[in-house]
């Protein structure tokens, strides 16, 4: 249905959380799909990979492996990422450095080394996890907004320069998820943002991941790049 039967692709931080549902709707509709981890290599996910997305020479190795083991990938979702919150004027630089770091030239070291080799197949498809926090800002969270807000400049502009090669870029942008990273949230404050999302509820990971389907997908997504899905129970500017 989803014409992913087969098609090759890497997910970042696959082993939990968000990441883990991209991987499993992704192979129940035929993709095989490798992923990438730091400590724990979860349960799911036909090749796990321990590689630090912070570190260009081990994306590049994960790379290699993922298309000795399972031939040319097709997709990469750009999904790695973290927080550490505090207002600007507290905001050490190893904070700043530490999300940028991750969430942004993460990005970039998952999908540099697989670009040249989409761009001369004529095929592809990367998406990056943004957030409504990249699109909306929110207090607390200068780092974690600007990494989330380029990377929708970058799926803008490797929209642009994918095009002529086949390759697609788009961004699925959740809102507040169920995942450790939402769980750590205090109980007060998760109460105050539930206020603030119009359908009153969190999403559920397996909601973020059919995002990805749908825009990964060459039926559903095909004609679809540089674009943004937002999937935030209505909370938009
Ligand atoms: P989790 O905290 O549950 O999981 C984070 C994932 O990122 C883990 O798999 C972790 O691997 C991996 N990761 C973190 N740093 C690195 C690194 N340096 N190298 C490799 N992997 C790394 O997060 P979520 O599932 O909630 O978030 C997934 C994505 O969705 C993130 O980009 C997040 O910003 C975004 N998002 C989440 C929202 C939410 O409300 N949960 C809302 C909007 C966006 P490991 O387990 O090995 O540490």
């Amino acid at each position: 249905m989803f014409g992913l039967k087969d098609k090759v692709v890497l997910v970042t931080g696959g082993n939990r959380g968000i990441g883990a549902a991209i991987v499993g709707k992704l192979e129940k509709h035929g993709a095989q799909v490798a992923y990438t981890y730091r400590s724990d290599p979860g349960a799911n996910g036909k090749l796990p990979i321990r590689a630090d997305v912070t570190n260009l020479a081990e994306m590049d190795a994960a790379v290699q492996q993922v298309e000795e083991e399972l031939g040319p990938i097709y997709g990469v979702v750009a999904n790695a990422g973290i927080t550490n919150d505090t207002l600007l004027s507290r905001m050490n630089p190893e904070q700043w450095e530490s999300v940028i770091s991750t969430n942004l030239n993460g990005a970039f070291n998952s999908i540099r080394p697989v670009a040249p080799l989409m761009y001369e197949r004529k095929e592809g498809c990367f998406i990056f996890i943004s957030s409504v926090v990249g699109e909306q800002g929110n207090i607390g969270q200068v780092n974690y907004s600007a990494t989330k807000a380029g990377l929708i400049g970058m799926a803008k502009t490797l929209g642009l320069e994918g095009a002529r090669y086949g390759v697609r870029a788009n961004v699925v942008s959740p809102g507040f998820t169920e995942t450790d990273m939402v769980r750590t949230i205090p109980d007060k404050v998760k109460e105050k943002i539930l206020k603030t999302i119009p359908l009153r509820r969190f999403a559920t990971e397996e909601e973020i991941a059919w995002g990805v389907v749908y825009l990964m997908s060459p039926v559903t997504g095909g004609y679809i790049t540089g674009a943004t899905l937002s999937i935030n129970g209505g909370r938009h500017t």
